[in-house]
């Protein structure tokens, strides 16, 4: 079988998944912004969130390539991924960088679905987009370290029982560079919430399960450490990229489902005793949507092509992310407004993809900040910040 005939198989059952979970399945959820657990065991159960686990630990050792179609076409079926999207990134962060005895205690568990790897704890409150200023502290104090700080938007805390956790092991004005004195986290959240940890929901516009997160004194076992001491934020960049691309696949997803929806409805719906989809004014606008996500989706498969050869993808992450996240809040704008009004009514699923969609654009990296990157470190300006 050759590859090409792999990934096509992939997407007819993911496709096949998706169909269980209908519109009025998500718009159930979103209405009370409930975590779509049935969704993402039914995603665990048929291995797809352990694509990227090795098969000696239980998984399918995939490539990057394959968990980005994964994502894709469950973003193109209308369901909501970022349920459970942090599992296929995170994991690159294990994979690459974790010790043998952390992969052999925690994979096999992520595999059958017994342990739950879905939050990222990096944003903090007041650091913003400037990750090297991070307040949360992590101190070590004999076979444990000592937690202090707060995270936000540590998506899906609730319903994980894992978080990586990125803080200060070395104060800033003690390392050279403001790069080192960072470590990684595989913190075990079963064992300290409640005592340390605290999570508090925050709603948002959109159904996210997103969260803020309080350390008091949180102890955590050594062995907890990824990696080295102090090297943990070249490890969080490497993960990032692999964040970049899987999202990106995400938004090509989303961008394919506007513009499927927004295509039929142009056929079907007839105003003036014709079809809406016969004036130029309605197909333009859905035909550039389609060829932004074409480019856009490119890029994606170029970029996780470059992550599965061993390179530094992060020129090709960062643009992936960049159009991917354009083309697909383009295609929501479009998809709306060729609904006219029925683009606002819950029952079309329109206006609740268009709350999703937009996220994109500023998390998990804002447009602003990927272009300072090309400006900076492909293009060689000088750093604007
Ligand atoms: C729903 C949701 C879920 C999330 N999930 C997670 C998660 O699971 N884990 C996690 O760690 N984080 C998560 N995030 C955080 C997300 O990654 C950040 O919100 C994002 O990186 C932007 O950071 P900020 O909100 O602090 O914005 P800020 O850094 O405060 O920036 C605000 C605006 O200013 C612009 N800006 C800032 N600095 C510059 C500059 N130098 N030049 C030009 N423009 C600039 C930005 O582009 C942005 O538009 C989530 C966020 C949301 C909203």
């Amino acid at each position: 079988m050759t590859e090409s005939e792999d990934i096509a198989e992939i997407r007819r059952a993911v496709q096949a998944l998706c169909a269980e979970f209908p519109g009025d399945y998500w718009r159930e959820k979103d209405r009370e912004r409930a975590y779509p657990g049935e969704f993402v065991d039914a995603l665990t159960r048929a291995g797809f969130l352990a694509a990227l686990i090795p098969e000696a630990y239980g998984g399918s050792g995939l490539k990057l390539d394959a968990a980005a179609v994964i994502m894709e076409e469950i973003q193109a079926a209308g369901c909501n991924g970022a349920s459970a999207h942090a599992q296929m990134y995170i994991m690159n962060t294990l994979l690459r960088y974790g010790s043998e005895e952390q992969k052999a205690a925690y994979l096999p568990g992520i595999a059958d679905g017994s342990l739950r790897l879905q939050a990222f704890g990096v944003s903090e409150p007041t650091s913003g987009t400037d990750t090297l200023s991070l307040r949360t502290v992590a101190v070590r104090d004999g076979d444990h370290y000592v937690v202090n700080g707060q995270k936000i938007w540590t998506s899906r805390a609730e319903y994980s029982d894992l978080m990586l956790l990125l803080a200060r092991t070395t104060p800033r004005d003690q390392v050279k560079s403001k790069t080192e004195g960072l470590s990684i986290f595989l913190v075990d959240m079963r064992e300290v919430v409640g005592s340390g940890l605290t999570i508090k929901p925050i709603r948002t516009m959109m159904n996210h399960s997103t969260t803020e997160v309080f350390f008091d004194d949180m102890r955590i076992p050594a062995s907890s450490l990824i990696g080295e001491e102090g090297k943990g934020f070249r490890y969080i960049l490497s993960g990032m990229n692999a964040e970049r691309i899987l999202i990106a696949a995400e938004c090509v997803g989303d961008a394919k489902w506007f513009i499927r929806k927004a295509t039929d409805y142009a056929k079907d719906r007839s105003v003036f005793a014709r079809p809406i989809g016969q004036n130029q004014g309605v197909q333009f606008p859905i035909a550039r949507c389609y060829a932004q996500m074409c480019a856009a989706e490119l890029m994606v498969h170029h970029a996780a092509q470059v992550y599965d050869q061993g390179g530094n993808p992060g020129e090709e992450a960062n643009m992936a992310k960049l159009l991917a996240s354009e083309a697909s809040w383009a295609a929501a704008d479009m998809c709306v407004q060729t609904h006219g009004g029925f683009g606002f009514a819950e029952e079309y699923d329109v206006e609740r993809k268009f709350r999703e969609a937009r996220l994109y654009t500023v998390a998990p990296i804002s447009t602003n900040l990927i272009l300072s990157y090309l400006a900076e470190h492909v293009l060689g300006l000088p750093r604007s910040y």
